[in-house]
């Protein structure tokens, strides 16, 4: 497979076209960004612990009956993944506490919550990714009803299926972000990434944060916290 002009280069990852129309490659960077591009830093070996996170979970989730958008990995920082249209949603789920929800709604940040929740927000830097309920998706045209609903279930099938994985490994799954996209034939399939970037990890015993909230709050010990996510995943590291 042939590696052909930059398509477009993100906060995280560059993709490119290949010789195949529907195959895209990702290449993921050291880059770190937070506060919608106002914190800027590296995070060194971010782009090859995140490629191989995000491919060893989606592997696993495919294996589960979650469709995902992974094809192959090819290198340390590079994936080929199906074309998809980005849904431009971000679907974030809950189990405890933190971040923008504890701020929102004045919620201490790690108390527990009595189910878990879905938010969405549209995905839209120049606005601040604001949050939208499924009305206005509908009311927007961004995805259907049934688009939606497959959406929902995929992400709550999602957390039930991280959830008890991480926790085998002594990680708290706090809550993530995922993005899916659609498929040349219209199939909603998982895409982007699932990584320390995207989701909060905290140490099952001592709460320790693993995650990109040790760059976002300046707490040290960033590339350390990704290391060790690698290291209890996947038995490796970089
Ligand atoms: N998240 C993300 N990208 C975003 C916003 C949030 O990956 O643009 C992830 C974040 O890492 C966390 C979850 O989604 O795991 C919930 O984030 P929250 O809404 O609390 O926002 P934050 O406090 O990070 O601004």
């Amino acid at each position: 497979m042939e590696k052909l002009e930059q398509l477009y280069e993100g906060k995280a990852k560059k993709v490119f076209k290949t010789d195949d129309p529907e195959v895209l490659m990702v290449d993921y960077k050291d880059d770190a960004t937070a506060f919608n591009g106002e914190k800027k830093g590296t995070i060194q070996s971010k782009g090859i612990i995140n490629n191989r996170v995000t491919n060893h979970l989606m592997k696993m989730l495919e294996d589960q009956g979650i469709p995902t958008h992974l094809i192959k990995e090819i290198s340390d920082r590079e994936t080929l993944v199906k074309k998809v249209t980005i849904v431009p949603l971000e679907v974030i789920i809950r189990n405890v506490a933190a971040g923008s929800f504890s701020k929102r709604y004045g919620v201490e940040e790690g108390k527990e919550l009595l189910a878990p929740t879905l938010e969405f927000s549209l995905k839209n830097d120049d606005l601040g990714d604001p949050l939208i309920n499924s009305y206005h998706v509908l009311a927007l045209g961004l995805a259907t009803q049934e688009e939606i609903d497959t959406i929902a279930k995929y992400a709550f099938k999602v957390n039930e299926i991280l959830k008890k994985y991480l926790l085998d490994l002594g990680i708290k799954l706090i809550d993530f972000k995922l993005e899916f996209g659609k498929t040349s034939d219209g199939t909603i399939v998982l895409a982007d990434e699932i990584s320390p970037d995207t989701c909060r990890f905290w140490d099952k015993d001592t709460n320790e944060k693993l995650d990109k909230d040790r760059f976002r709050r300046d707490m040290g010990g960033v590339e350390n916290a990704y290391e060790e996510i690698m290291k209890r995943l996947m038995g490796e590291t970089v």
